[in-house]
């Protein structure tokens, strides 16, 4: 899942950035409001958080423009002003949840959470699954025909999107984007040390097999065709 948070303090963003991070997240970070609005106008993502008190456009201009141009994600408001009329006025533009600086990540966190889970509750299932194996994006678990699979925040990650897009080869240079942040280096080999990885905790001792290489092009997470 994809979070854009929208901060001007560098420290607090950067902070935020790492935390839900290694939550499992997939984060953006914006320094001022148009920057913010145009990353949010562009990409997918599927929750917003924006600071108010941000240069060049302020949050609530931020969120207004996006509404106007039906761009309806969740979005969290962070504050230092603790004032009613703020709070109201976040929630009449349409703001799920409003949080008042300072805060703890582990409560920022949390609303988070609660946020994509009402998302999701509306829209979509908040569990992918295929031949025995599930994957359940609020919890963060993975089980295979019941057993519990442990794995890393990369890796879930990584399942996650091979698993969103089941039957699709997928390029080294589309998963280094979506699942490291980063541009694609011939040199590097960690996405298929993750894989290889990753396909030793889904794959060992069950059947069918489900990661597969396609050389030359990428990986694909599917059920094979059986010959008949
Ligand atoms: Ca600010």
């Amino acid at each position: 899942m994809k979070i854009l948070i929208v901060e001007d303090e560098l420290k607090t963003g950067e902070y935020l950035r790492q935390g839900l991070r290694e939550a499992g997240f997939t984060v953006d970070l914006a320094q001022d409001g148009q920057e913010g609005f145009y990353l949010a106008l562009e990409g997918m993502y599927d929750l917003l958080i924006l600071d108010v008190m941000l240069p060049t456009m302020d949050g609530w201009q931020v969120l207004t423009q996006l509404r106007l141009r039906h761009k309806t994600m969740p979005t969290l408001f962070l504050t230092a002003r603790d004032q009613v009329e703020d709070r109201v006025k976040g929630l009449e533009l349409g703001a799920d949840d409003y949080l008042v600086k300072p805060f703890s990540f582990a409560e920022l966190l949390a609303r988070v959470r609660t946020i994509l889970r009402r998302g999701r509750s509306q829209q979509e299932t908040t569990t992918l699954q295929i031949a025995g194996l599930e994957l359940d994006l609020l919890r963060r678990r993975v089980c295979r025909e019941g057993k519990r699979i442990t794995l890393t925040a990369k890796e879930f990650g990584l399942l996650e999107l091979l698993m969103r897009r089941q039957g699709e080869v997928l390029p080294r240079s589309l998963i280094a984007s979506q699942v490291w942040d980063m541009n694609f280096d011939s040199d590097t080999n960690v996405i298929d040390v993750a894989v290889r990885r990753l396909r030793v905790k889904i794959d060992d001792g069950f059947e069918p097999k489900l990661i597969h290489t396609v050389r030359g092009m990428g990986y694909v997470l599917e059920v094979p065709e059986t010959d008949a």
